[in-house]
């Protein structure tokens, strides 16, 4: 199986065996090595192209060999993706890859209620993926902090431009720690989402489909 080269952990190889998946495609031939050496990533891929798998396996591989519980009120990787239903998916697919594994994955987005979401994460989680207006309603509340997230990914950052969340997430940006792995995926790479990366991505790598 072509996914055992990378590094990645067992178990994610495991899972994607059993879901059939026989090769990475091109953008996680591009990403698997790049996030495991620690490089922040800037992404041009859509959707389709498998970029969920591409942070999703790294990650994932990173918060198993760390071993560490997560802090109350915390969460140890932080996605951020412009609405309900791709954060419902990208949880979902953390779940699935995750497996078995101890991890726990969270997913918080706006127009339902707070206190499951709060309640979710009172004993802190190790993914969390999220809106950023329900993120930010979240931090405000006290419900969560981003003291201690190690792991940041921007998905569909164009999108969650055109959804007007530049101000959320140049806030969100203030409150994660400095010492931490970001990766940016977008669609398209206008001067907005350049610059918007400029403020996320310390020397990232580009990688794109
Ligand atoms: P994404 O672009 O991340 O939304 O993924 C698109 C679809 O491709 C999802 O349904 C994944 O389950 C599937 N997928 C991701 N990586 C692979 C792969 N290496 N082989 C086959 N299917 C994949």
């Amino acid at each position: 199986n072509s996914f055992d080269s990378f590094g990645l952990a067992p178990s994610i190889v495991e899972v994607l065996k059993a879901e059939g998946y026989s090769k990475p495609t091109p953008i996680q031939e591009q990403t698997f090595p790049l996030s495991l050496e620690g490089h922040d990533i800037l992404g041009i891929a859509q959707t389709g192209t498998g970029k969920t798998l591409g942070f999703a396996a790294p990650i994932i591989t990173k918060l198993l060999k760390e071993n560490v519980r997560p802090e109350k009120r915390s969460c140890r990787a932080l996605v951020l993706a412009p609405t309900r239903e791709l954060a419902a998916q990208i949880a979902d697919s953390f779940k699935t890859y995750a497996g078995k594994s101890s991890l726990s994955v969270v997913v918080a987005f706006g127009g339902v209620k707070i206190n499951p979401q709060r309640t979710a994460l009172a004993r802190g989680v190790d993914i969390l993926v999220a809106t950023p207006g329900r993120l930010e309603d979240l931090i405000a509340q006290k419900f969560l902090t981003l003291d201690h997230v190690s792991h940041l990914v921007l998905d569909e950052a164009d999108q969650m431009l055109d959804l007007g969340f530049i101000h959320s997430l140049r806030r969100i940006a203030k409150l994660v720690p400095p010492q931490r792995q970001t990766m940016l995926f977008s669609a398209t790479m206008p001067k907005t989402i350049r610059d918007l990366a400029g403020g996320f991505l310390t020397d990232p790598k580009e990688v794109s489909v």
